[in-house]
């Protein structure tokens, strides 16, 4: 098979042949038909994460069908429609994992880092780390949403908005623009948040109720002028973004923040005792999350804006993800 391949800490991507992986007894053999690009795919690219080896196959928005599985695997058939996120694995006996807390799993596998994802024509997959993918959905609309997807998708339903209260999308990209989306259709009155004032006709075709230009006007008065944020989601990875709208929550308000700076964020923490809000974060979703994003996606129509390319073209591919020019997220269909 063919596989994209970084063969030691800052190499480019490179194309080699490989024979095609046999599934271990508990794992699954997916045929890829479509992976993701995503920006933690640059943690294999420059190595040091807890678990990595080179030569690893990047990649964890790993859209498919099942090849074949391993013998004591019963939840899965060859043909299958599977999908594999950024949680891949969990081992069942750790405390977290005795609790249910997979994704906080103390020896959890990470698809595409700790084992070979799916930048390639093959993967093999724990059994347990498999979302189901619906008949109407398309292999490469299905493989953001195993990461953008369940992000945003799983941290607004796990956040205490209810439908009608004020919810508002920081940054309109990769994550933003599904955001965007699944606040609207959860029914939220839903505010974009941008500092591109390009973006608001985009905004409010993706369900925005509000477009708020955070270049040109205070975010947090204009959240204010709405009534309070019941909850903003911090997509953008800018601790300055990050500062900018805590003074726009409402009573009980919550900045949940998906998208990490490099920096530390200055926090005024008067801001959240007076209004008894906070500021939190939120981290992807096991399988069966990555499962319900993709079966709400397809009930609502819910789709990633996407660029397609092939595997031979992966680095160029990455550049543009990465330099942010890609709108908005980047699919390889090996
Ligand atoms: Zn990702
Ligand atoms: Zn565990």
């Amino acid at each position: 098979m063919r596989a994209v391949v970084v063969t030691e800490p800052g190499a480019d991507f490179e194309v080699v042949e490989r024979d095609v992986p046999d599934p271990g007894p508990d794992e699954v053999r997916v045929a890829v038909d479509a992976c993701g690009i995503c920006h933690s795919d640059s943690y294999v690219k420059a190595g040091g994460f807890p678990g990595l080896e080179h030569p690893r196959v990047p990649g964890h928005e790993v859209a498919g069908h099942v090849d074949s599985v391993g013998e004591n695997v019963t939840a899965w058939s060859e043909g299958d429609r599977v999908g594999a996120g950024w949680h891949g694995g969990h081992c069942f006996t750790c405390d977290p994992c005795r609790r249910g807390q997979f994704l906080q799993c103390e020896n959890a596998e990470i698809t595409g880092l700790t084992f070979d994802g799916g930048y390639a024509e093959y993967a093999t997959v724990p059994a347990e780390a498999l979302a189901r993918i619906p008949d109407d959905l398309d292999a490469v609309d299905a493989a953001p949403l195993l990461c953008a997807g369940v992000t945003t998708f799983n941290a607004l339903r796990n956040s205490g908005a209810q439908p009608g209260d004020l919810v508002a999308v920081q940054g309109i990209g990769g994550l933003g623009h599904l955001g965007l989306q699944y606040a609207h259709a959860a029914g939220f009155e839903t505010v974009a948040l941008s500092r591109s004032p390009d973006k608001r006709d985009l905004a409010l075709e993706l369900g925005a109720d509000h477009f708020v230009d955070a270049s040109a006007e205070d975010a947090a008065d204009a959240l204010q002028e709405l009534g309070g944020a019941r909850v903003v989601l911090g997509t953008a990875p800018s601790a300055s973004a990050i500062e900018s709208v805590v003074g726009g929550l409402g009573i009980d308000g919550e900045l949940v923040v998906v998208g990490v700076p490099h920096e530390a964020a200055e926090i005024d923490v008067q801001q959240l005792v007076m209004s008894r809000s906070a500021v939190e974060g939120w981290a992807s979703g096991h399988a069966r999350d990555s499962q319900d994003t993709l079966e709400f996606s397809a009930l609502r129509d819910v789709t990633p804006t996407v660029e397609t390319y092939p595997l031979e073209e992966a680095e160029a591919a990455y550049d543009r993800m990465m330099e942010n020019e890609a709108r908005f997220r980047v699919v390889l269909e090996p």
